[in-house]
């Protein structure tokens, strides 16, 4: 795992350093916000943490600029301001977690951990659920939801659906979805697919909005993914 810490302040920064280093992190020091940007955009860190009193510009405004432009690693402040107010509005900006100074190594650790493991989850999140516009499936608990409404589907029309998830905004034929979704050539003039796309439709459509699956009259079928 690797950390960038964001610390202007030598005796703080050697011992963060050495305390991480200690702990099988691999670390990397920027004493100021410019140098800090310089690093993450060249390289990949799994999580920061960030002093907020560089001597060039406030870590806040820093790590608002840094998410807005797109970076996902988590963000621990670490800063001797320590109001409620102070601390509520590092949280706000985009802090993940936030510890005061003077900190414990130990709480600091844990909190550490905490932060990667959370960002670990989300990672594996993103190759086990499909989104569609405002579909969700989760191939893990091969649930489905549209919005927050769980959708109760047979395992094939789960299968149907995520096959067509995985192949949102392009066409399907009616022999493609045979062939991936039941595995085995059927008669081509069989209805099954007609049957479940009719039972799929009355699961996942809702009255009032703009349909999910379109027809393509002789052709196939396209998931809408916007
Ligand atoms: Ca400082």
């Amino acid at each position: 795992m690797r950390v960038l810490i964001i610390e202007d302040d030598p005796a703080n920064q050697k011992f963060l350093l050495h305390s991480l280093e200690q702990n099988g992190y691999d670390a990397v020091v920027a004493a100021t916000a410019s140098k800090a940007e310089e690093l993450i955009s060249a390289q990949t860190f799994d999580g920061i943490i960030l002093d907020l009193g560089l001597p060039d510009e406030d870590g806040l405004t820093l790590i608002t600029r840094l998410k807005s432009a797109g970076m996902t690693a988590p963000v621990l402040i670490l800063s001797a301001r320590r109001s409620v107010d102070e601390r509520v509005r590092g949280l706000e900006t985009g802090g993940d977690d936030y510890l005061t100074k003077p900190y414990a190594l130990p709480e600091l650790l844990a909190r550490l951990r905490n932060l990667l493991r959370r960002k670990d989850l989300s990672a594996t999140e993103d190759n086990t659920v499909l989104r569609v516009q405002d579909l969700k499936l989760d191939l893990l608990r091969r649930e489905a939801m549209r919005g927050e409404e769980v959708i109760e589907l047979t395992t094939r029309e789960f299968s149907l659906l995520e096959y067509l998830c995985r192949n949102a905004g392009k066409m399907v034929s009616r022999s493609m979805i045979l062939d991936q979704v039941w595995g085995m050539r059927i008669e081509p003039e069989t209805n099954v697919v007609d049957v479940h796309i009719y039972r799929l439709r009355n699961k996942i459509e809702r009255r009032g909005a703009a349909p999910l699956l379109r027809t393509l009259r002789g052709m196939g079928y396209v998931l809408r993914d916007k």
